[in-house]
């Protein structure tokens, strides 16, 4: 069986005198997929543990649940959970960017705590292993595992919105958190809007490409989805069915009997909007006195995070607006709201759930909302109405919900008033499609859509098994005594790392030391070739006793030689066309430039806006084609780049030449782009081609990254120097 090691914040066993499970939405989903994989649990234990108990609690935890736990001290607790995560990433993904505080130091408990958690995934998890991470307490996470080991499927999901870049691009450390999430090989989200968001932050902060569901790095791909998360479909079913609900709901039926019952569920939380809705039922008993005995609120507010101070204030806030509300609007025989802070038994809930006539489930922003659902699912043939906020993740799957925008007090009135008037028919109709869909897609199904997906990403990159090749049979006949060999290595994305300023991509001592070794010897030419300006090639490899290919070939410096022409008649004479093509785009792109080669002109977007960027290289790409196809030039759309460039000249061409000329038993061509691929293309049975990077590509081998083409390269030192 698969293993599936499942990394919440929270353990769901409560450690006390005896180890008791948790029913949460989560251990319901999981619980669900048991018998397809052998799960295990990593979390916090909740409270602080005593160093002197924790060998204990950890034997027990493993013992009677195959759990490790995660231990912190109070202090801890504090910076990483209520400063870090409840206090500074929260109110940001939840848009309130003016509630997001930050200190350094709860960062640096935070990424101490992520590598905990990480240690202790490590300890228990063996190679191939699937790992679900859970929320926004664990953002680090799955790069810290990924970096340790690359065999196992890392996926995460992000329980809350994720929002706007415009609002997550406030957060100090927001590249850490985007960085740490994309070492996952499958992101998972509520809704399409909250992975959109996700790709802007990650195209925008990291400057990485992203398809609708995949994004490229670092040689390799992270996998993003949609997986809406739904309600423990059996413990509901099974609640419903139970004697105790039938009684419970039997006694409610009998406490409302002459009432019209409103239910309000939601932990006090500043993202539910209490306060507004509070606003709204203030304004609905004001303005209809006729429904004000009839009509009575019961709101439960779970409470929650009581050690962060905006909670505290919101508790204040609400006990002060429900007394004035109360105040102004009881009579002898009604209170309009019953206020629970605190929870109620899952009976109790069902059992309101059934008995209410109008849900008013009213978020200012919520990831998903299980409330919402959960009422739906509680409904029978007379069922009540579902108010729902259209901010709420559910609104995306809920459509027959009678939907409102939470900050316009009137529509939330005039709904209520609607809903508690509305027939039973219509309220059938809109009622039964949605629970439908909430009782089969329930949280299993979830768990089971994401689980399957994760099942199937490939976890090591694709090019692996290559470099396994290449440093087999393709180094022996690359090493091989007496013969003449060639390497033709392009520069950017093959012998260094593309980065964002081209100037800084510079050798590296170690590309030096290795260039030196391998030009030393007699049997084997070194040809660096590259789109670059013969000057900077100069500059950094001139000293090399190798030859350097410029602009794609239209420059060469063999060793010991000056610079000279490859071709002496190229036609440059269409440059005077392109140019003003290229400098509108440059013009009407803020951030894009235009650089003149010699033989080449190069539009550059790297620095634009990545969405505008490709869109309007899209658009000039087309307006090109119609006005440069009668003339001798070839298109190319690489790297943030669209070049156009002379037909006469390309690195396939000179790397022909040289390798018919000098008659070389077996050639290397390397690169990572489509100009490379004219070396590709020539095909003799003692060329080796080799792709460096993903994406299309006619060369027989690829490697990840320019770091593990050095690796090769290495090994090619190494043999060569042993001989
Ligand atoms: N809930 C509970 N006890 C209560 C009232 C509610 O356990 O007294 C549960 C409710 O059944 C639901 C969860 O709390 O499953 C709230 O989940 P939701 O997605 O609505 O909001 P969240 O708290 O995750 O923001």
């Amino acid at each position: 069986m698969e293993r599936v090691i499942n990394v919440s914040n929270r353990l769901p066993i409560k450690v006390g005198a005896q180890l008791t499970k948790s029913s949460g939405g989560l251990v319901s989903a999981l619980e669900g997929i048991r018998d397809r994989y052998d799960l295990h649990w990593i979390g916090w234990t909740g409270a602080e543990i005593e160093a002197s108990q924790r060998q204990q609690v950890t034997q027990r935890l493993s013992d009677e649940y195959g759990a490790v736990p995660v231990f912190m001290t109070e202090h801890e607790a504090e910076s990483y959970y209520l400063g870090f995560s409840n206090a500074s990433i929260w109110p940001l993904l939840h848009y309130m960017q003016s509630y997001a505080d930050y200190q350094d130091d709860w960062f640096d408990t935070y990424v101490a705590i992520n590598e905990r958690f990480a240690e202790a995934v490590l300890s228990c998890a063996k190679d191939g292993d699937m790992v679900w991470v859970h929320d926004y307490h664990l953002m680090l996470l799955p790069s810290m595992l990924k970096q340790a080991n690359t065999s196992l499927r890392v996926g995460f999901f992000l329980h809350t919105p994720f929002p706007s870049y415009e609002v997550f691009r406030c957060h100090p450390r927001r590249e850490a958190l985007i960085r740490g999430l994309i070492g996952a090989d499958l992101i998972g989200f509520h809704t399409f809007g909250y992975l959109r968001h996700f790709r802007s932050a990650v195209m925008r902060l990291l400057e990485l490409e992203s398809d609708i569901d995949v994004i490229a790095h670092d040689g390799r791909e992270t996998r993003i989805g949609v997986y809406p998360i739904g309600i423990n479909g059996p413990g509901f079913k099974q609640m419903l069915d139970s004697e105790q609900y039938r009684e419970q709901l039997a006694s409610y039926k009998k406490l409302y009997e002459d009432k019209r019952l409103v239910l309000n569920v939601e932990r006090m939380d500043y993202t539910k909007g209490i306060p507004r809705k509070l606003a709204a039922i203030e304004e609905f008993l004001e303005s209809h006195p006729d429904l004000r005995e009839s009509t009575t609120f019961v709101i439960i507010a779970v409470p929650s995070r009581q050690g962060v101070d905006r909670y505290q204030k919101l508790i204040e806030e609400v006990e002060l607006a429900i007394g004035r509300i109360n105040g102004r609007y009881s009579t002898v025989t009604n209170t309009p709201i019953h206020f629970i802070h605190g929870s109620v038994a899952f009976h109790e809930l069902c059992a309101l759930y059934t008995r209410a006539d109008v849900a008013m489930v009213t978020p200012l922003i919520d990831g998903m909302n299980l409330v919402a659902k959960e009422y739906i699912a509680c409904q029978g043939d007379d069922p009540g109405v579902l108010i729902l906020s259209e901010f709420a993740g559910a609104a995306q799957e809920l459509f027959s919900a009678t939907q409102v925008n939470p900050y316009n007090v009137h529509e939330v009135v005039d709904a209520l008033k609607a809903a508690l008037l509305m027939g039973r028919e219509e309220r059938r109709a809109a009622i039964e499609p949605m629970k439908e869909r909430v009782t089969k897609q329930d949280a299993v199904w979830w768990a089971n859509q994401f689980i399957t997906d994760l099942a199937q990403v490939s976890p090591t990159p694709a090019a692996a098994p290559s470099n396994q090749k290449l440093s087999g049979d393709v180094l022996k006949r690359l090493t091989e005594a007496d013969t003449r060999k060639a390497l033709f290595l392009d520069y950017d994305g093959t012998l260094v790392d593309i980065v964002r300023n081209p100037e800084q991509a510079v050798p590296t001592k170690q590309l030096h030391t290795m260039l030196a070794t391998l030009a030393k010897r007699d049997d084997l030419d070194v040809y660096v070739v590259s789109g670059r300006a013969p000057e900077f090639l100069e500059q950094h490899l001139g000293h090399h006793p190798v030859t350097l290919v410029a602009e794609h070939g239209y420059t060469v410096r063999e060793p010991g030689e000056s610079w000279r022409l490859y071709n002496d008649s190229v036609d440059l004479s269409w440059k005077q066309r392109v140019r003003p093509i290229l400098d509108l785009y440059a013009a009407t792109t803020p951030g894009s430039s235009v650089e003149e080669k010699r033989s080449a002109l190069v539009w550059h977007y790297r620095k634009a806006d990545p969405e505008f960027g490709r869109w309007k290289s899209g658009e000039l790409i087309g307006e090109l084609m119609e006005s440069i196809s009668n003339l001798p030039v070839e298109l190319h759309h690489g790297k943030k780049i669209v070049e156009v460039s002379s037909q006469q000249v390309n690195k396939g061409e000179v790397m022909r030449y040289y390798v018919s000329k000098n008659d070389y038993a077996v050639v290397l061509a390397a690169g990572d782009d489509q100009t490379d691929e004219n070396m590709f293309a020539l095909r003799s049975p003692n060329i080796i081609t080799v792709k460096v990077g993903p994406g299309d590509t006619a060369a027989a081998y690829r490697v990840s990254s320019p770091a593990r083409f050095g690796e090769f390269l290495d090994l090619i030192t190494e043999e060569i120097s042993s001989q």
